[in-house]
């Protein structure tokens, strides 16, 4: 006998939620139940009385959020039939996409921008036998190809226009009110193609009796009364606050961007597939959108791994880059609760982080001496 229920990943564990039944065959690898941690240090460092979680969503299978939506669209691709899947990635939707797909017993194509994207991604679909193709050109044209070719081929495509996708992602939401017993105040997000601020939304919405009658216009399947809401769980929602990389940052423009760049490789998208819901869901949340810089997306990045214990991808601190501005200046006012998703692990992306590290790499003689001296010299 158990002693507890074996987790067994988020679709068995929210199968009324979501578009499953009993016959549908589960493609998943435990994804989900990720730790919502709250922040001790940074607060203090910041001179603000605010409660800061952070979702680690770095600790999914592949390493990022994207294994809650991929299981969700790799467990339909092949309850219709399908044999193989394609996307366009900046990284961890191919990791993701070639893991899901080698559960499957199915082929995984993903299209990458050459030479853009981080190295731990690429070794995981490379790893898991992923067919890799490399383009010479950025997201944005590989997810124009990718359109494109699975209307003459027989592929599912699997990046976030994909509904699929956003039903497995707004599970994060789920969990988030579920351990605090109440939606956050903010919810900050970094935001590239706006899939996830939007698939949070959805499950916000659906847990929310502050929706109302329909559960929200960002929702593929409601059209205005979403089938998959099955009572409320409490009474308020989140402001939504989406944060883009200055270089890569075409919600504050208000247009498309042709040539986005930024070292948070995860958020460099010019084109993002989810603009109109995103922007439904900044209108009906009050939240807004806004912009950081490398540095700031950096520092904040080095200040997580150094000051609380967690190291997420530069991307992901885009979320804390941003909250923490918005603290400081009384946007985000004291008292508020917020948590920033952080979407994809550290490890993804090693380069950047060793080319930013400052910590002391001693190369000493192997004896008792110069060890011993090493410590004592660095003793703070
Ligand atoms: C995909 C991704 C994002 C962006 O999410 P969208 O849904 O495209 O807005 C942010 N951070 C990481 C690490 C990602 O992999």
């Amino acid at each position: 006998m158990p002693l507890r229920e074996r987790y067994t990943g988020l679709i068995n564990h929210y199968r009324d939620r979501l578009p499953v039944d009993e016959n549908t065959r589960l493609i998943s690898l435990g994804e989900g139940n990720t730790p919502l941690i709250k922040l001790n240090n940074i607060p203090a460092l910041i001179g603000k009385k605010v409660d800061i979680y952070v979702k680690y969503e770095g600790l999914n299978p592949t390493g990022s959020f994207k294994d809650r939506g991929m299981t969700m669209a790799v467990t339909k691709a092949v309850e219709e039939g399908s044999r193989a899947i394609i996307c366009a990635s900046t990284g961890n939707t191919s990791a993701a996409a070639a893991a899901y797909a080698a559960r499957a017993g199915i082929t995984a194509f993903v299209l990458i921008p050459e030479g853009k994207i981080a190295l731990g991604k690429l070794a995981q679909a490379m790893m898991h036998g992923a067919v890799v193709i490399q383009i010479k050109g950025n997201f944005d044209d590989g997810m124009r190809l990718v359109k494109e070719v699975a209307e003459h081929a027989p592929v599912t495509i699997v990046n976030s226009i994909n509904p699929y996708r956003l039903q497995g992602q707004k599970t994060a939401a789920f969990e988030i009110v579920e351990e605090l017993g109440r939606a956050p105040d903010y919810h900050c997000l970094p935001v590239g193609n706006a899939g996830n601020i939007t698939a949070h939304w959805i499950g916000y919405c659906e847990y929310s009796s502050a929706s109302g009658d329909h559960v929200t216009a960002a929702c593929a399947f409601c059209n205005g009364e979403c089938k998959f809401a099955r009572g409320a769980v409490v009474d308020n929602r989140p402001k939504m606050v989406g944060y883009q990389a200055a270089g890569s940052a075409p919600f504050m423009r208000g247009e498309m961007v042709d040539n986005p760049d930024t070292v948070a490789t995860a958020i460099r998208i010019g084109h993002p597939q989810s603009w109109d819901m995103a922007w439904k869901v900044k209108e009906e949340s009050g939240g807004w959108f806004d912009e950081c810089t490398d540095e700031e997306i950096l520092a904040a990045q080095k200040l997580l791994t150094e000051h609380e214990g967690i190291f997420c991808e530069p991307a992901s601190a885009t979320s804390l880059a941003g909250a923490m501005r918005d603290i400081k200046s009384g946007k985000i006012p004291e008292g508020s609760s917020v948590v920033c998703t952080l979407t994809g692990h550290g490890l993804k992306d090693p380069d950047t982080a060793i080319k930013q590290s400052t910590a002391p790499l001693l190369t000493v003689e192997a004896t008792l001496d110069s060890v011993k001296s090493a410590i004592l010299d660095n003793m703070s």
